[in-house]
């Protein structure tokens, strides 16, 4: 293998290249034919950087085109993509299965007869562009603008929607958030804003995992390579999961907790850590907001603290502090976590004792599992990060930083105005504090008639087979006085589009264009995806139009299909739509996508100019060489900054560099505007709070005064890091202020295990698949496609079960049939099956995947549904001769059909594990049987419904406004109006 070029080893980690072609090669980079061995024929391959879409860590890809034929030839990963670094998991080189995938949708598809009659005519790209363009336009006409909705499973963008909808000034971006993630940010958000971790891995001394990051999990390769390099150099790994995960196999410590007991082990370590003085006290001292605790929830404790020096350098009002948590967190021993789970104390005050000496270089993280799993999942998080901060670790080196601190979302050529209106049927008023949107509860919102969608997007997105209770999606999907029109945007047939009324081919990760950042460690990059084939062509001296004249088939990119699509809603510019979709170099002419990224490129990416006329390109010619660009290193301790005061040292106040590189930038205007609002303040220098120390200028926070200096903080209310939140107790949930144990609806004080009741853990990822987006490639599919139920000995001999045994699960809404797997990998009373199979499709009608789906009878009888597996995977003819050798058969059982809704009252989490019994399969019941009562599961909706808190919380607020939102409105459209508090609040 040729030696690097040098130009690219990253120093801090000590990565050389060495493992892929060097760039200066990547022109024509030539290779002998492994199939010709042991000749020696020599290919010719020309090498174009993309980012990979099979999960969202966004890996660099080179794609590896063939100069001969013009053909993809395979994907590798990019060596000088600085959060991948070359590497890739097997998701990554398996793009080039979906690319030639024979079943891939080719061309635009319009359904003729009934919806979900299965019949369908291939149609223009034009037929289709302008009756969107004409229903859009209508709505926006006469007002209908909540009418329009664009619902997205996985984002492979930063913005654009956000653009495109507010150039339209429709609130309808809907998200797959609420299914996946919403409890942990929540719990993020509550302490600093920022609603994900991102933890410094490679310089970690102890890591702390609610996860599975070796295998899967949240970014799960950029991540995996640094914990593996982390622990070759002797940092600890300590992972809470039920499961046996193959994380938890690799670490130091795993602790089996009960699902739903994490916050109290959490907790418990906190205890041990201040008992014995592991934590850093003068970090908590100044950061963390403990005197308005005290104030609010302990005023003579307070007292004390201020007669002690209260947060004074040189005071130890903060001991009152530490004395007041073990007296509120003296139930939490390490004896009453592990009654809670199962986890013995000795282990937890050993894990919690390792933790505490790794400071302040602990990174921990957790993403679904735990949070996603349980009730007052959300508290996990809270949990979590306290340790992080109770050790001095925010924000350090091998610490753990706000996701928004590592990530940079570039700024286009120009944004819309926020719109004016708010969706109820995105944002229902019963969820103020939910993170983001209820999407999974669309369906019985819009069986309650509170609003009907006239168009309605999904991308990257299967609602009928991502989400639970898929069966009332169906019942509404197929419903046209629902949802007027809806348009599926797929490279691929999936559950869902079988009940859309168009079926529009976009393209996958090497056929489009995007901007992809994400906090996959230190500092912050960006990644360029761009369609490969139309690049190399174009360094051909070709000249390419439009994306599609490259890609196979009439397959558009998204960019190229919502430009055309908003110039045909606003032809004549009438509606003030089309001007945000006109060049910035030509004017009045159309945008293209080229002009789009290169404004991005030339204007809103720090340093990226300088380092391209280096080397004697364009911003955008180095994208499109390289793939990749690192904006920034690591911004420790950003919170520690002093900010420059007007007529202190004569500059303007320094927070233009938290707003200008993170994601976080419009929530912090936001925020600062309310602040503004408030204060009524103009026109005037710096004003400090002589209470909080937040320190003002023109109204606007700048920061917050700590120890005499002026420092940027944490974008909160209180600019501290908030382990009393005044926002949980104004908003109805004073007992959930501080970080606490909420015990799950799975606690297992509610199980009756004679009767064989268990809890079901039905979230796990497999590494070789994601969701729906992994089942057309072929590689992926043969090495998984089954997903037997895990049980423990213990749970399998009390029913009498083996393995490869049929069992029947039985939910609140019905039951499935699975077969069984018996292994001691995971706890008693626990079963387990993982989300990623069970794709189905029916019969004689495009449907999921051959290569990944069975063949199944779907039956209504009122509101009871049922499916039978009819065959499973076999053997097709198709230009790929592998799918003529398929060996597999076993497509798996879809369990989420049979989930009930479970939406946390407080974070608006879909609530994924449950109660459910198992027993032997009945007679007459077959492998994947699944049977669902809809009426039921509106019924349990309802249950769930009930103890929510609605807005409007303070002033008439739907939401806290410091809080972030996708797509976020005018403050105005916060304010619950009179009309609706009256007549539409529960
Ligand atoms: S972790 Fe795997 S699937 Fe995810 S982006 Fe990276 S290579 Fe692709």
């Amino acid at each position: 293998m040729p030696e690097s070029s040098g130009r690219f080893p990253d120093e801090d980690s000590g990565w050389i290249l060495s493992s892929a072609p060097p760039p200066d090669r990547w022109d024509d980079w030539v290779e002998y034919d492994a199939a010709s061995w042991p000749r020696k024929v020599e290919r010719r391959y020309a090498l174009v950087p993309t980012i990979c879409f099979n999960c969202e860590s966004a890996c660099g890809l080179l794609a590896y085109i063939d100069k001969f034929t013009g053909k993809i030839r395979r994907f590798e990963g990019n060596p000088v993509h600085p959060g991948s670094r070359g590497r890739v998991c097997a998701k990554g080189p398996a793009t080039i299965n979906q690319v030639n995938d024979p079943e891939r949708v080719l061309y635009p598809m319009k359904r003729v007869g009934e919806r979900g009659s299965g019949r369908w005519v291939r149609v223009s790209w034009d037929t289709a562009l302008d009756d969107l363009a004409g229903r859009i336009r209508a709505a926006i006409v006469e007002e209908r603008r909540n009418e329009i909705i664009y619902h997205v499973g996985r984002p492979g963008y930063d913005g654009t929607m956000d653009r495109l909808l507010q150039a339209w000034g429709v609130d309808g971006h809907n998200s797959h958030t609420n299914v996946c993630s919403a409890a942990a940010r929540l719990g993020y958000a509550l302490w600093h804003h920022s609603d994900r971790p991102s933890p410094d891995y490679e310089r970690a001394d102890f890591i702390l995992l609610l996860s599975a990051h070796l295998e899967t999990g949240h970014y799960f390769n950029p991540h995996a390579q640094r914990i593996i390099e982390a622990r070759a150099r002797g940092a600890r790994v300590a992972v809470l999961d039920p499961r046996l995960s193959n994380t938890a196999s690799m670490a130091d410590h795993w602790l089996p907790t009960w699902p739903g007991s994490e916050a109290a082990v959490l907790l418990a370590m906190a205890n041990v850590i201040i008992d014995e003085g592991l934590h850093d006290r003068d970090f908590v001292r100044r950061w963390v907001n403990w005197e308005a605790y005290l104030k609010a929830e302990h005023p003579e404790a307070y007292q004390r603290s201020q007669e002690r020096g209260g947060s004074q350098p040189g005071g130890d009002g903060i001991e009152v502090f530490f004395d007041t948590l073990r007296q509120v967190y003296a139930e939490f021993t390490p004896e009453f976590a592990a009654a809670e789970s199962g986890v013995p104390a000795e282990k937890i005050i050993e894990v919690a004792r390792e933790l505490g000496k790794a400071a302040p270089a602990v990174s921990a993280h957790i993403w679904r599992s735990a949070a996603a799993g349980n009730e007052g999942g959300w508290q996990v998080s809270r949990c979590l990060q306290w340790l992080v901060i109770l050790t001095g670790s925010f924000a350090t080196p091998g610490g753990t930083m706000p996701a928004s601190r590592d990530k940079f979302v570039a700024a286009p050529f120009s944004k819309p105005p926020a719109q004016t209106d708010w969706n109820d049927l995105c944002w229902p008023l019963e969820y103020p504090l939910a993170h983001y949107e209820m999407s999974f509860l669309l369906p019985h919102f819009l069986k309650e008639n509170r609003g009907r969608i006239s168009t309605y997007f999904t991308r990257v997105y299967n609602p009928a087979w991502t989400n639970p209770d898929g069966f009332s999606w169906i019942e509404v999907l197929r419903d046209e006085e629902k949802i007027g029109c809806h348009a599926a945007l797929t490279p691929t047939w999936n559950e869902s589009s079988y009940w859309a009324d168009y079926v529009l081919p976009m393209g996958l990760a090497p056929e489009r264009h995007d901007i992809m950042s994400q906090e996959t460690s230190a500092g912050a990059w960006i990644g360029f995806r761009q369609p490969v084939l139309r690049t190399w062509r174009e360094r051909q001296g070709e000249a390419v139009e439009l994306s599609h004249e490259a890609n196979p088939g009439e397959v558009w990119e998204e960019d190229e299909f919502w430009i055309e699509l908003s110039w045909r809603i606003d032809p004549d510019g009438s509606l003030g739509i089309r001007q945000w979709f006109e060049s910035p170099y030509r004017d009045g002419e159309k945008l293209t996508v080229e002009e789009y990224y290169r404004w991005i490129f030339e204007n809103s990416v720090p340093g990226l100019p300088e380092a391209a006329s280096e080397e004697g390109l364009t911003p955008l010619e180095y994208m499109r060489r390289y793939g990749a660009f690192q904006v920034k290193s690591g911004d420790y301790r950003y919170y520690d900054r002093p900010v420059a005061l007007p007529g202190v040292d004569g500059t303007t106040p320094s927070t233009a560099d938290s707003e200008s590189v993170t994601a976080e930038s419009e929530s912090i205007t936001a925020e600062s505007e309310s602040v503004t609002a408030e204060s009524g303040a103009t026109g005037r220098g710096p004003e400090k709070d002589p209470e909080s120390g937040i320190v003002r200028v023109d109204g606007d926070v700048v920061g917050v005064e700590i120890d005499g200096e002026v420092l940027e903080g944490v974008p909160t209310p209180s600019r501290k890091l908030e382990f009393f939140s005044e926002t949980m107790c104004e908003w109805g949930w004073p007992d959930q202020a501080v970080p606490n144990y909420i015990r799950s609806h799975v606690h297992w004080q509610n199980l009756d295990r004679d009767a064989g009741e268990v809890v079901l853990l039905p979230t796990f990822r497999l590494p070789t698949l994601v969701h729906t987006r992994s089942a057309n490639a072929k590689w992926l599919v043969e090495i998984s496609h089954r997903n037997p139920l895990w049980m423990h000995p213990a749970d399998a001999g009390r029913v009498g079960i083996a393995t490869d045994d049929l069992v029947r699960i039985n939910t609140r809404i019905g039951h499935f049939v699975v077969r069984a797997w018996v292994t001691e990998g995971l706890r008693p009373g626990i079963i387990a099956c993982s989300h990623h199979i069970g794709r189905w499709r029916l019969p004689a009608s495009p449907g999921a995947d051959r290569w990944h789906s069975s063949v199944v009878e779907l039956t209504e009888d009122g509101n009871k549904w049922s499916v039978r597996q009819l065959e499973g995977i076999k053997p097709f003819g198709s230009e790929d001769p592998d799918s003529s050798r398929i060996w597999w058969s076993d497509a798996g059982v879809h369990q989420n059909l049979a989930f009930p809704v479970q939406p946390d009252p407080i974070s608006g989490m879909h609530c994924w594990h449950q109660k459910v019994r198992l027993e032997q399969a009945h007679p007459g019941d077959r492998y994947g049987d699944i049977v669902v009562d809809t009426a039921k599961s509106h019924a349990i909706y309802l249950e769930w419904l009930a103890r929510t808190k609605p807005a409007p919380g303070p002033d008439g607020l739907r939401r806290p406004l410091w809080f972030s939102r996708p797509v976020r409105p005018i403050d105005d459209a916060y304010l619950v109006k009179k009309k609706e508090s009256a007549e539409d609040s529960p």
